[in-house]
């Protein structure tokens, strides 16, 4: 694995495991616990996800294997934008359900420009009292929306997650941030469920997969990886969970780094 250093200090993974779409908590531990296993050090949730508890469970479970130590993982969750009145509440709710001593990094889920910045000065506080490391944001598209947040707040968001893949590989938002030691990090890295197909078939990625002897799935993790996104696919498949992190053992040239950059549509798959 391998890692960035955020602007708080902390060492994050370049790449996770997103549990989106798994509410069935059996699935969740079992795919959590997958994901451990092959080597994944980020986990990826949120309070809306409704498996805050399932991860808790999973990750308590790892460490009492002895897999790994509760310092090697690194633990993402979101504040949900209803709950921005009443956020201290929400930070607290999100560690008593993850049954954690501290959060590696929570993010607000989305721009909301009418009480964001409260709800950001609550982790701020949080950050203070040691209950969370790091925070962030999530679904700021706009430079002008993000720096409107930065603004008004004293610490700098470590991290800024927002839809990126290839067909819509956020670099404007990406060296908007830079400047402030943000990182991006891509949620529906592969397209998210639907959409995967789509970019799993066109033909300069399928074509630069043959030529490694890697799956599409796999060059588009490495290309995230290459262009210093943080990547956290999602899956409830063993076998999909493990080839997804087999990405650091083979390296894309300049040439198709650039071929990639070259098919951006600054689309976006979902609708929000
Ligand atoms: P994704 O791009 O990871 O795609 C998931 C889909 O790809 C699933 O259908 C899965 O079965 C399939 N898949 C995964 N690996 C595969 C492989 N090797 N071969 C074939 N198919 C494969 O999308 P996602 O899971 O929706 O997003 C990833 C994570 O991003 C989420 O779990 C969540 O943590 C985060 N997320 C955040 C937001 C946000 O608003 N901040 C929104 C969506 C997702």
């Amino acid at each position: 694995m391998e890692f960035v250093t955020l602007n708080t200090g902390a060492k994050m993974p370049l790449e996770g495991f997103g549990v989106f779409q798994v509410p069935d908590p059996k699935e969740c531990e079992d795919s959590v616990y997958s994901a451990i296993k092959v080597g994944y050090r980020l986990i990826d949730t949120a309070r809306i996800y409704g498996n805050e508890e399932a991860v808790g469970r999973d990750i308590q479970r790892v460490i009492d294997e002895g897999i790994v130590t509760r310092d090697e993982i690194f633990v993402t969750t979101k504040m949900w934008t209803s709950d921005y009145d009443d956020r201290e509440a929400a930070v607290q709710a999100s560690i008593d359900r993850l049954g954690l001593d501290y959060i590696d990094l929570m993010i607000l889920h989305h721009s909301q420009p009418e009480n964001d910045v409260q709800a950001y000065q609550a982790m701020e506080k949080a950050v203070g009292e040691g209950k969370l490391r790091s925070i962030g944001l999530s679904n700021y598209y706009e430079p002008k929306d993000f720096d409107r947040l930065v603004n008004a707040t004293s610490i700098k968001p470590a991290l800024l997650q927002n839809e990126t893949h290839p067909y819509h590989q956020s670099k404007e938002m990406q060296s908007h941030i830079a400047q402030y030691g943000t990182v991006l990090e891509s949620w529906f890295p592969l397209g998210g469920r639907g959409n995967t197909q789509t970019l799993f078939n066109a033909p300069t990625i399928s074509a630069i997969a043959a030529a490694h002897g890697k799956t599409s799935a796999q060059v588009i993790l490495r290309w995230h990886l290459q262009a210093g996104n943080i990547a956290i696919p999602g899956s409830s498949n063993p076998d999909h969970i493990q080839e997804n992190c087999e990405i650091f053992d083979f390296e894309l040239s300049a040439d198709e780094m650039a071929q990639l950059t070259a098919i951006d549509k600054n689309e976006c798959f979902a609708d929000y």
